[in-house]
């Protein structure tokens, strides 16, 4: 089957930018829906759920951070959502992500790097491969929490499973570790630092001797995963 183009939905008041995403979307083969404002925008994502919405962070009516909590709460399925936000904070970030973002680019960005987050996350959550998470020989089946490597099944416990669900959802991002706290405890904070140990734990079980690591640490940000083909 051939693949065609992405459906992307961009939900964005600036329709500067809306011009130029339309260009750049049809000129790479995708199809672009536009909304100007929240509530329409989670209306035609509600409707027609699309590959991958590209949802603005500051927007009239509802904005991002409620168009994207109010469409994990009623749609029936995963649609991938970039956010975009003019305000490079840690805060925002943080906050989009307990919203239920999967990904977000700060403006200004480039072209190219949005068209590759989208195509990444429209792959990551494919339709029909939804409940499977690939990234290279590793294959993380979401709803039994079974793990393999290749042919290797790995055991890791329940913290070891979050965090390597978190990092999976986040490749090729770096999560930082207050995010990786934020995965296990939430907002509670964790007992002393435990964090390094269930790190360890799922590294020893994911990246033995002799094979290529896949979990990397990303010096002053945190982990992230690499693909190992
Ligand atoms: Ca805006």
């Amino acid at each position: 089957m051939t693949r065609s183009g992405l459906r992307v939905l961009v939900v964005e008041d600036s329709l500067a930018l809306q011009a130029t995403l339309a260009t750049l979307f049809e000129s790479h083969g995708h199809r672009a829906d536009f909304a100007a404002d929240g509530r329409r925008g989670l209306q035609l994502a509600l409707d027609q759920p699309p590959d991958v919405l590209v949802l603005d962070l500051g927007l009239p009516g509802l904005d991002g951070l409620r168009v994207c909590r109010e469409l994990r709460a009623r749609a029936d399925r995963h649609v991938p959502v970039l956010m975009l936000t003019a305000r490079d904070a840690v805060a925002d970030k943080l906050q989009g992500f307990d919203a239920g973002a999967d990904d977000y680019l700060v403006k200004p960005f480039s072209g190219a790097e949005l068209l590759a987050r989208c195509v990444a996350l429209s792959r990551r959550h494919r339709v029909g491969e939804a409940n499977d998470l690939r990234i290279g020989s590793l294959v993380i089946d979401r709803r039994s929490g079974a793990v393999r490597r290749g042919d290797r099944m790995l055991a890791l416990n329940q913290s070891g499973l979050h965090l390597l669900r978190a990092l999976a959802e986040a490749y090729p991002r770096s999560l930082t570790r207050s995010e990786l706290v934020r995965q296990l405890w939430g907002d509670e904070s964790p007992p002393s630092d435990p964090l390094r140990t269930h790190l360890y734990l799922l590294r020893r079980e994911l990246d033995p001797p002799g094979v290529s690591p896949m979990l990397r640490n990303v010096h002053g940000v945190g982990y992230r995963l690499e693909t190992d083909l």
